[in-house]
């Protein structure tokens, strides 16, 4: 029996891995599930699957947490610290899908002690790539990409070796904006971001999405991953998301993953690599389909694309300050603070302002100076905002 540890269980990509475990229940010993606010969906998982123990991250959460699985005899723990001790727990393989920054730590304790690492939260590669790779490699632990791009290059590369390869190509849905006229961008609405063409996925993400930030995560995602210089890293916007991802060979043959837009495709194939079994997705029919389009990103639609050219070329924890600045953008823009086109200016700025502090983003490769960066391109981001609202403010008053 495998043993299994879900980190971020009761998300988008926690419950599509519920749904694949569940479904042949009696292969699988479930270590831990985290989850953040709802707890109710945490304990629900936890009584079905039989988890030994469940987490949330907030620690205001763990009464009704612990009132949910009262009499269960499942363990119930609270807070960043009891993340890490549920990814520290002896699973064989962990999913990690908790989002944004806050997924590293965890993630990485998992990898420490060898275990085979389902990767979806793409920010522990973006904030910390080299200490990741060189953690698994410590190890031995196994890195499986789970963002479909890189499940479907993961898939392409098999039995290639990497010096024939000329350039990776990644696609992009385009996200919700896609087709909007440019002066509108600055209006939209976080609604309106939050709704994706084709994939069913968190709030925070389909958001990303339409800004391109997801995919400025996911280039830079393919650069640590397999090792790819950022010359060779395309993205294509692809409307119908049908093909993941394409790798192109020194002798012109393009190798391409085609797959329906369900995360359980490459949550499964993670899950059963190196095997592949059968998986309860849509079976394309390319005939109906008929046609696939493609064309390049217009660079005045999505700049966040520039921001991850930016950090590949800066390197160090230049990744970890622009996702932590993205992270207080996204929510400033959530929360609506600041229109959909100030979010790239925002992290912009972050970058800059890092850039000039001598050393910020030259200290060397471990997990405290990179929560370091992170918490200091959060409070520059989040003084960068306060400082805009003031001066709106002034601006409204005179
Ligand atoms: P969701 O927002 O749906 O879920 C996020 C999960 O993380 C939830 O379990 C949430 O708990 C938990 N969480 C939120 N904040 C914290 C925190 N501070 N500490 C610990 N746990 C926390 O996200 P998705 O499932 O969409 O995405 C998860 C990761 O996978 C992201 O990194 C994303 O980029 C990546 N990914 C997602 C894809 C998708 O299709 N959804 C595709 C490819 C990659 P709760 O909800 O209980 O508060
Ligand atoms: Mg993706």
């Amino acid at each position: 029996m495998r043993r299994i540890t879900i980190l971020g269980a009761t998300g988008s990509i926690g419950q599509s891995t519920i749904d694949l475990i569940a479904r042949n229940p009696d292969a699988y010993v479930i270590e831990a599930l985290t989850g953040g606010h709802s707890v109710e969906t945490l304990a629900r998982d936890a009584i079905r699957l039989n988890a030994k123990c469940a987490v949330t991250a907030h620690a205001d959460r763990l009464q009704d947490l612990r009132a949910a699985l009262s009499g269960t005899g499942i363990a119930a723990a609270a807070g960043p610290a009891a993340l890490i001790e549920a990814a520290d727990r002896p699973a064989d393989w962990v999913m990690s899908a908790i989002v944004g920054a806050a997924g590293l730590a965890p993630g990485l304790a998992a990898l420490k002690r060898g275990a085979t690492l389902a990767l979806a939260n793409k920010e522990s590669l973006v904030c910390a790539g080299p200490l990741v790779m060189a953690e698994a490699a410590r190890s031995g632990a196994r890195l499986l990409p789970v963002d479909s791009e890189h499940s479907a290059v993961f898939q392409a590369l098999l039995g290639e070796k990497m010096e024939s390869v000329e350039r990776v190509i990644l696609t992009a849905s385009g996200g919700a904006f896609r087709d909007w006229p440019l002066a509108d961008l600055a209006r939209a609405t976080p609604e309106q971001a939050a709704t994706h063409p084709n994939w069913s996925m968190g709030q925070r993400i389909t958001v990303d999405s339409a800004s391109m930030f997801n995919k400025a995560l996911e280039v830079i995602e393919a650069h640590e991953y397999f090792g790819i210089s950022p010359d060779r890293i395309e993205v294509l916007v692809h409307p119908e998301s049908l093909v993941h991802a394409l790798v192109g060979h020194v002798d012109g043959a393009i190798l391409a993953h085609l797959g329906a837009p369900d995360m359980r495709h490459a949550i499964g194939y993670a899950l059963h690599w190196p095997d592949r079994c059968d998986l309860p997705v849509a079976r394309l029919d390319l005939a109906e389909i008929a046609t696939l389009n493609f064309r390049r990103p217009e660079m005045a639609r999505y700049p966040a694309l520039e921001i991850a050219q930016r950090v590949m070329q800066r390197g160090g924890l230049s990744g970890a300050v622009m996702n932590a600045a993205k992270e207080v953008a996204l929510d400033a823009f959530l929360d609506r603070r600041i229109g959909f086109t100030d979010m790239v200016p925002l992290v912009s700025r972050v970058l800059d302002r890092l850039d000039r502090d001598s050393g910020a983003l030259d200290a060397e490769w471990c997990l405290e100076h990179v929560l370091a960066a992170d918490q200091m391109a959060r409070s520059y981001a989040s003084e960068a905002l306060g400082a805009a609202a003031g001066a709106e403010q002034k601006a409204g008053i005179s």
